[in-house]
């Protein structure tokens, strides 16, 4: 047994202290981001944030709204079985995940980013499966994931992936933590394995975590390249499911609820995801103009005239948990 006593932080444990700023308006900020990636060659531009590959949120209708804003959105797994044309409108941004038995399947998809994405990245057989496909797509821009630290970022760099997913356990509906112990605190996460993805030129995606723009900010001020969201996308019109009383249903990929759905049970496998019950929050083009307008002040906060730079332009301080719960939130 061995025992890490250096401290790892969550988004909750930090702030960013504002700094002098020749800005005058956070109209002035530039939130686009261009990324050339390492195997693919290919280039990217947009908003680098991305909805979660997740039964609710991951829809056509997602897909229109966040094209619009050059967002990236990742298709339910289901979709990628049947409903591939349902997702036309802007199809550079378009990530397309499956898991290692859809290997065949992903690599005929000619445009987008195409992933393979597990809970657990730290198998044998997942590097290998990440070696497969690109073996089978050499010019495609792969993602995979999930893992949390720097190690197995650059293993499954150097075993062919463009980009890096990051998070294990940080989900607003994942119990991984509860049911298991495993995680490792989020903020983290993406500083260290950003730190080791960019010493190979290749890229990284802060996956799960985020309950508020502020975390989104934290994230990409931690070194992210893009943030991936899930809950907070959760609830809107664009997302499926029924509204009743006010709420809509939002269900972890690996809960009983999306086991039940896709008929995924089996006897050794139990949930490590909830379902909860969301407040109806209507367009989801307001949200995303609300978590816009938040990374564009705080980029003005510390002076920074483009995302690209915020990093660079972030000092966090740690905070007390205690005064971040009372004051933090909304
Ligand atoms: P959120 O933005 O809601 O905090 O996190 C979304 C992320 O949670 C997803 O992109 C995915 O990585 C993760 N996730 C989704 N469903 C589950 C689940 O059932 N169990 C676990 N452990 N993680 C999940």
């Amino acid at each position: 047994m061995l025992l890490n006593e250096e401290i790892k932080l969550d988004y909750s444990d930090v702030l960013i202290r504002p700094k002098r700023s020749t800005m005058s308006s956070r109209g002035e900020v530039y939130l686009g981001r261009t990324h050339k990636f390492l195997w693919s060659k290919k280039e990217w531009t947009g908003i680098p944030i991305m909805s979660a590959n997740m039964d609710t949120v991951g829809t056509p209708a997602m897909h229109k709204i966040l094209a619009k804003h050059g967002m990236i959105t990742c298709p339910a797994k289901h979709h990628l079985k049947k409903n591939i044309n349902k997702f036309m409108s802007g199809k550079k941004n378009i990530c397309w995940f499956g898991g290692i038995d859809d290997i065949s399947r992903l690599s005929k998809i000619s445009s987008g980013f195409i992933g393979l994405d597990v809970a657990n990245g730290y198998t044998i057989r997942f590097v290998d499966a990440v070696k497969k496909l690109r073996n089978k797509c050499p010019k495609a821009t792969i993602v995979a994931g999930n893992v949390v630290t720097a190690d197995m970022t650059q293993e499954l760099i150097l075993a062919g992936a463009d980009i890096v997913k990051v998070g294990i356990g940080p989900g607003s509906v994942c119990t991984t933590r509860i049911k298991t112990g495993i995680g490792y605190p989020q903020l983290s996460a993406v500083i260290e394995c950003a730190d080791a993805a960019h010493g190979l030129n290749a890229h990284i995606i802060a996956d799960g975590g985020c309950v508020s723009s502020g975390d989104i900010v934290k994230a990409f001020a931690g070194g992210a390249d893009f943030v991936m969201i899930g809950g907070m996308l959760a609830g809107h019109d664009e997302c499926e499911g029924e509204l009743v009383n006010g709420e809509m249903k939002f269900y972890g990929m690996a809960s009983k609820s999306a086991m039940n759905k896709h008929n995924n049970n089996n006897h050794y496998r139990g949930a490590e995801g909830k379902t909860v019950s969301v407040p109806y929050k209507g367009k989801v083009d307001d949200t995303i103009k609300d978590i816009l307008s938040g990374i564009r002040s705080a980029c003005t906060y510390v002076g920074a005239n483009r995302l690209k730079t915020l990093s660079k332009c972030t000092t966090f301080v740690r905070v007390n948990n205690t005064h971040n719960t009372i004051y933090g939130n909304e």
